[in-house]
């Protein structure tokens, strides 16, 4: 049997990335839809085959509650509503995929997890690029010390966005380039060293006569100490197209350019002094199916996910602690 999901915002990401692949899912697949606009539901019903009875509207989401063909609902809207749509979910008996960043606020994850729990459901967060192959492969080189001991990591992402559009309104956003795009910089510090900052240190700047970030920040840049003593020095901006990070270690480094967009991941190592592109083969699932598939295996063996919501609560912790490193203009400990 496989796993129905319900998703719930059909948006950008959710039409074009999401609800393709579940073509290619094993243990997946896609039996409603949830949306406040009729035309998306009869559009995108009548493609996928989703009938009448499966499409919902925001005010009658509680009601896929009645509905057994929905074991888990994927929460694809903007920012600041994850979390109520993520915890109906919850008490409507779903297990809940949800995107990044996992809510606004560190309050908001806990309530979620919370939530989650008390309804004995499963809670995993889109962090797609732990199911692709080139940022395992640097994962499990990082910290199987394939360059020497690590020693520092440097990330950067960005992309330039474009106006009128609810990333730049912090309402629904609950900040700019760090909730959006800068997440994938700390994510993937933290995934690449498998350790939680004990200090974080952050520098924003915002031109605030850009009608695009009358409420939102543009760049800001934050260096992170881990317990181990690697430094990750850290960019993000809605300037321009920039993706990768490189892992320096006492050996050499590993480079991914890019590093965590939708395809066309790059590999190049340094070690002793050679430098060499590593490539690896085609996988046979993608990271959209990956995703949709590991939560639907969790669901059928009880397993938890390999990015629970503790690991969405774990970013928002920092990005609460780059936002106040900013804004007071000095490092801010975290208990390790
Ligand atoms: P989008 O603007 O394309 O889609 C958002 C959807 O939410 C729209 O269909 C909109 O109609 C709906 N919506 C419902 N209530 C709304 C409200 N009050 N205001 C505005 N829109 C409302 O955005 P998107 O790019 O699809 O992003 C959706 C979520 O997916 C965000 O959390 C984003 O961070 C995440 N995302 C993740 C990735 C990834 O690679 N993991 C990529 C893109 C977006």
């Amino acid at each position: 049997r496989k796993i129905g999901y319900a998703i719930v915002g059909l948006g950008s990401y959710a039409t074009r990335q999401i609800m393709p692949n579940f073509a290619g899912c094993d243990q997946a697949k896609l039996v409603a839809l949830v949306s406040g606009t009729p035309a998306k539901l009869a559009h995108y019903g009548d493609q996928y085959g989703i009938p009448a009875t499966r499409r919902y509207s925001y005010a009658d989401f509680d009601r896929i509650r009645d509905n057994p063909d929905i074991d888990a609902v994927y929460v694809v809207l903007p920012n600041s509503l994850h979390a109520e749509y993520v915890i109906r979910a919850a008490q409507a008996g779903k297990h809940v995929l949800c995107e990044k960043p996992m809510a606004v606020s560190v309050a908001e994850c806990e309530a979620m997890i919370a939530a989650c729990r008390k309804a004995g459901k499963k809670l995993m967060i889109g962090y797609r690029s732990r199911f692709e192959p080139y940022n395992r492969l640097a994962i499990d080189l990082t910290r199987g010390g394939h360059v020497g001991p690590t020693r520092l990591i440097t990330a950067e992402h960005g992309f330039p966005a474009q106006p009128n559009q609810w990333r730049l309104d912090k309402p629904l956003s609950g900040g700019g380039s760090l909730m959006d795009i800068g997440i994938y910089s700390l994510n993937a510090a933290r995934y690449l060293t498998g350790e939680e900052p004990v200090e974080v240190s952050a520098v924003e700047s915002t031109d605030r006569a850009d009608p695009r970030f009358r409420t939102v920040e543009d760049r800001i840049t934050f260096m992170l100490r881990f317990p181990s003593g690697i430094i990750a020095n850290c960019i993000s901006s809605y300037s321009s197209g920039h993706n990768g990070y490189r892992v320096i270690g006492t050996q050499g480094w590993i480079n991914m350019e890019p590093a965590t967009p939708y395809s066309g991941q790059t590999m190049t190592i340094r070690k002793n002094n050679v430098t060499a592109p590593r490539t690896l083969p085609a996988p046979a699932k993608n990271q959209f199916a990956g995703q949709l598939d590991h939560l639907a295996e969790c669901i059928m063996t009880g397993a938890t996910p390999i990015v629970p919501g503790e690991e969405g609560l774990a970013d928002l912790r920092v990005i609460e602690a780059i936002y106040r490193s900013a804004a007071e203009g000095r490092s801010v400990r975290l208990r390790a």
